[in-house]
């Protein structure tokens, strides 16, 4: 049987930068996958989402208890601020993976982790050094098409044009960052980015990001 992975957007994150007191207003996407064995959370916004967030997973006939996998991008708190929810879950922060008190390493540099058929978590560092994203083939967005979530890989649409908005979101490393933004909408469909809703990714785009590179 050809399962569609099915995403649900629960939120779409935001951003707003105050350089003058030196401050940033932001919450993250959340982002669920429904695949064909098993359910994917990514990203958990802040410690004081708890209520909104288990509202909507239960809006979608989903228990904490339910989600096999909880991936936060990366470990910034707008991403990872409840992870005790969900306890029966194999969490990820960033590139590292763990269960209870257990650690497991897996050479991310070299491999994609399968969390199920047509998803899996590759890494994709830049805003951070251990960053994530999870790509997901085959799902329900326009009949079958590829979609990634990047955490803060993307900051949002907007910052295609404008390489400001993610450059001073912030980026331990901007070289590595540009060339997993390019590795990235060279790969999918569509782009769920850390603050921001969903947008297709046009060959405009990606001509956009080869230049990028060259700089
Ligand atoms: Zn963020």
């Amino acid at each position: 049987m050809n399962h569609q992975n099915h995403i649900i957007e629960l939120f779409a994150g935001f951003s707003t930068n105050n350089k003058e007191k030196r401050e940033m207003k932001a919450n993250c996407t959340v982002t669920l996958i429904k695949g064909e064995n098993k359910i994917v959370l990514v990203d958990t916004m802040t410690a004081w989402d708890k209520d909104v967030l288990l509202k909507e997973l239960k809006f979608h006939h989903v228990a904490p208890e339910d989600v096999d996998y909880l991936v936060c991008t990366h470990g910034h708190s707008d991403h990872c601020g409840n992870m005790n929810l969900f306890l029966k879950a194999t969490h990820f922060v960033g590139s590292c993976v763990s269960h209870k008190h257990m650690y497991y390493y897996h050479d991310f540099e070299n491999n994609p982790y399968k969390l199920d058929n047509n998803i899996e978590v590759i890494f994709t560092p830049g805003h951070t050094s251990t960053c994530v994203s999870v790509i997901v083939k085959n799902t329900n967005l326009d009949h079958g098409r590829s979609v990634a979530i990047v955490g803060d890989l993307f900051e949002r649409e907007e910052d295609i044009f404008d390489e400001s908005l993610w450059i001073e979101a912030g980026t331990e490393d901007e070289k590595k960052q540009r060339i997993n933004r390019l590795k990235i909408a060279e790969m999918v469909d569509f782009i769920i980015p850390g603050h921001g809703g969903r947008f297709a990714v046009t060959e405009e785009i990606r001509q956009k990001l080869r230049e990028d590179i060259k700089q």
